[in-house]
């Protein structure tokens, strides 16, 4: 097979020419969103000069044109992960899915007192605090599965944690401190034998690994547009027709109803039903672009440049003093996503000086706080990779952090 060819890949990204001060931008910040080639920016462009309507009503012809592209962008973004058209539900993204499930859940009375509800340590804010929320207003208990020091979640204490009284288990793919892929089939099983229904936050596997969500076991999953090379305020949920069909409507108007009296209304099925509301149609068809112009690369040899660029990273800054990495274990699958914390400077510090040679990270908690505190800090920096990031951008990346600490005067 032929290497992957990055410099192609990166000639479709006119973000990428950017300097910073008159350095070549090195952007590792693609977890917290990523850049958009060509594809997409000329897809949303397009639709708004050409087709540009309302979806779902109206009986012109635009209006026509745009409810085709719209449900074709559905079916594309379906296929993306194996999954069925009618089983994937625009949202905002990925926040907006999260609470759509634990608000329809709610609305259900699907939980009660003494019912429980299992997440990981490794959460996002947003696969915890509507878990939090639910839990709060219905008196189910909220339990968490730990990591290991290694960053692995223990799964002997997620044995003893998931039983009779779980109803939902709510886990990242892939964590978005740590890179670490979970293991879906074991928490599956684990859920499965319970009972109890499965939720995927698969916001940082979207970017890197090919999903097949069906073929996974979980109930429901969720994933933000903006990381999968897709524009801003758009995402999906996907489930089980059979999941979907029993959850009631969470956020409500038009768009989502069949009948509606001044006393009640009744609602389409799934996907309209959690739509209610103008559609983000643009937003969409150019989601469709992007995940079209994602899956028409190599996948494979994306996945061998991006498990390269993994190695590189982690070898490399293993090998600079004072640097603790987060999730650093070679036990479980990792994407190109490495947090770290320098010894004695502070990660704002370490991203400001890493600024100054044109390298973008991201700092802070990176909304994990739970997971910060497991590790006895409040903030790190997090550096992550995409297909179009190269060896020698790695290498400037670890060539600026190796120089952290003595800029700062430290541990010299
Ligand atoms: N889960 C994970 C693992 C994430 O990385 C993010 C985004 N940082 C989210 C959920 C939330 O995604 P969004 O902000 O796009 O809704």
């Amino acid at each position: 097979t032929l290497p992957f060819d990055v410099a192609a890949v990166r000639a479709e990204f006119p973000i990428l020419g950017t300097e910073v001060d008159g350095r070549p931008l090195v952007y590792l910040d693609s977890a917290a969103t990523s850049q958009k080639p060509r594809a997409v920016l000329d897809a949303e462009r397009d639709f708004l000069e050409t087709a540009n309507a309302a979806v779902h009503r109206g009986a012109h012809f635009l209006a026509a044109e745009a409810t085709e592209l719209f449900e074709d962008a559905r079916a594309t973004v379906a296929g993306f992960v194996g999954a069925a058209p009618e089983q994937l539900v625009w949202t905002s993204g990925a926040t907006a899915g999260l609470n759509l499930v634990a608000g329809s859940l709610g609305y259900a009375g699907r939980l009660r007192e003494g019912d429980e509800i299992v997440v990981t340590e490794a959460e996002h804010h947003a696969n915890l605090i509507p878990w939090q929320q639910l839990a709060a207003r219905t008196g189910a208990r909220l339990r968490h599965i730990p990591v290991h020091d290694d960053g692995t979640l223990d799964l002997a204490i997620a044995t003893d944690l998931i039983g009779a009284r779980t109803k939902v288990v709510a886990f990242p793919h892939v964590s978005n401190v740590l890179g670490i892929v979970n293991p879906v089939a074991e928490l599956v099983a684990l859920a499965q034998s319970a009972g109890a229904l499965t939720v995927l936050d698969a916001c940082q596997s979207a970017p890197h690994l090919v999903l097949d969500l069906p073929k996974t076991g979980v109930d429901l999953a969720v994933f933000s547009g903006h990381k999968i090379f897709g524009p801003y305020a758009i995402g999906a949920l996907w489930g089980r027709d059979e999941v979907l069909d029993a959850l009631p409507p969470f956020t409500t108007g038009g768009s989502m109803i069949t009948t509606v009296t001044l006393d009640k209304a009744e609602f389409l099925p799934p996907p309209q039903r959690f739509e209610p509301g103008t559609q983000p149609v643009s937003q969409a068809v150019a989601l469709a672009a992007a995940v079209r112009w994602f899956g028409a690369l190599d996948r494979d040899a994306a996945h061998a440049h991006e498990a390269a660029l993994e190695r590189r990273m982690r070898e490399g800054l293993r090998s600079i003093a004072g640097i603790r990495l987060l999730g650093d274990t070679d036990a479980a699958a990792r994407v190109a996503l490495q947090a770290f914390d320098v010894e004695g400077v502070h990660a704002h510090d370490v991203g400001q000086f890493l600024d100054s040679r044109g390298v973008a990270v991201r700092v802070g908690h990176h909304c994990a706080q739970p997971l910060h505190r497991r590790f006895g800090l409040t903030a790190s920096v997090r550096a992550s990779a995409a297909i179009h990031t190269t060896e020698d951008e790695i290498d400037t990346f670890l060539d600026a952090v190796s120089g952290v600490r003595a800029f700062f005067g430290v541990g010299a």
